[in-house]
């Protein structure tokens, strides 16, 4: 009789195998990204510009050579084209998003452009989703939260002080405090109605920390600014994409501890998956240099807002 533990030692190293096997093919996927259509050898007369020309669209106008008579077929993909599929097709993009984040941003930034969605439409997109599904999923959960801060907040404004304490130091104090508050109640009311725009914004200081923490990256050192931008944008993209499964599953958002509705550990590891294939440290730097990313935010926010409130207890003394 065979030796039980040396079969279950065998089935053990097979499944190992496996795994590794299936995850290679998965990590050889991602890499590779989207294929190109081969290039038709076949002669074409453009139906727009009547030039005869091979190859997949007309090197005069750029009509596709696939324009032909109107059929069913063709009515049907025109009709589909208009929703993004296609070339430049915005299922595929988000899919790719999704999958392999770190390498598609990888290929936008290096030029192939072609088969993706234009990252900041798809950013306003894809924030209109989140929106609508915030309001079927859990109407009125963000609105109750955030009046609750609003409420808080408005509690935090003293009374300008009079007679015996009111030296002038202080009554400057708390009216520039005071201003500070009503302003900031109206610019977040503005960005909690124009959620794209914050987004944008916010991730523009992602995008200046980013190109200062990952300038000696191995795959792409010394990316601009612009292109941490745009990388920043994908991300962002795709962070309102796993909201939008958080809010879906919980029906509701119990967390508001970042600008997103998530746990900021679920932040962390989505950012690190993204920086790990973008920019290509080993593990643990790629983590260590995430929260580096994300604390940068945390104080650069935090400065931003004593410097705000500064200017606005300088702004009551004049
Ligand atoms: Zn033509």
């Amino acid at each position: 009789m065979k030796n039980p533990l040396k079969i279950l030692g065998k089935t053990i190293c097979t499944a190992y195998d496996r795994v590794c096997g299936t995850l290679s093919r998965i990590d050889s996927w991602q890499r590779k990204g989207v294929k190109v259509a081969p290039l038709s050898a076949e002669s074409h007369e453009c139906l727009n510009c009547h030039t005869t020309f091979t190859g997949n669209f007309c090197p005069r106008c750029g009509q596709s050579a696939g324009v032909s008579r109107f059929t069913f077929k063709h009515a049907i993909n025109k009709t589909l084209e208009v929703w993004g599929l296609g070339n430049r097709s915005l299922p595929r993009t988000l899919w790719h998003l999704i999958c392999r984040p770190g390498y598609m941003i990888g290929d936008y930034l290096d030029g192939r452009q072609a088969p993706y969605f234009p990252p900041i439409k798809m950013l306003f997109l894809v924030t209109t989703a989140f929106v609508v599904t915030q309001h079927i999923v859990a109407p009125g959960a963000m609105d109750g939260i955030y009046t609750d801060a609003t409420i808080s907040l408005s509690d935090k404004k003293l009374d300008i002080p009079n007679g015996e304490e009111a030296y002038k130091g202080k009554r400057i104090f708390i009216e520039g405090m005071n201003n500070f508050i009503d302003v900031f109640k109206n610019v977040t009311d503005f960005f909690r109605q124009n959620q794209a725009i914050e987004l944008v914004l916010s991730h523009s200081l992602f995008a200046l920390i980013a190109m200062r923490v990952f300038r000696r990256s191995p795959l792409r050192p010394n990316m601009n600014l612009t292109e941490c931008f745009f990388s920043q944008i994908l991300i962002a993209t795709q962070l309102m994409m796993v909201s939008m499964a958080c809010i879906i599953a919980t029906q509701g958002s119990k967390w508001i501890d970042n600008m997103y509705c998530m746990p900021t550990w679920l932040l962390l590891l989505v950012m690190f998956y993204d920086y790990k294939q973008l920019y290509g440290f080993s593990l643990l730097r790629t983590a260590w240099f995430t929260f580096k990313v994300l604390a940068g935010w945390w104080i650069m926010m935090f400065l931003l807002l004593v410097v705000w409130m500064a200017l606005s207890v300088a702004w009551a003394a004049i």
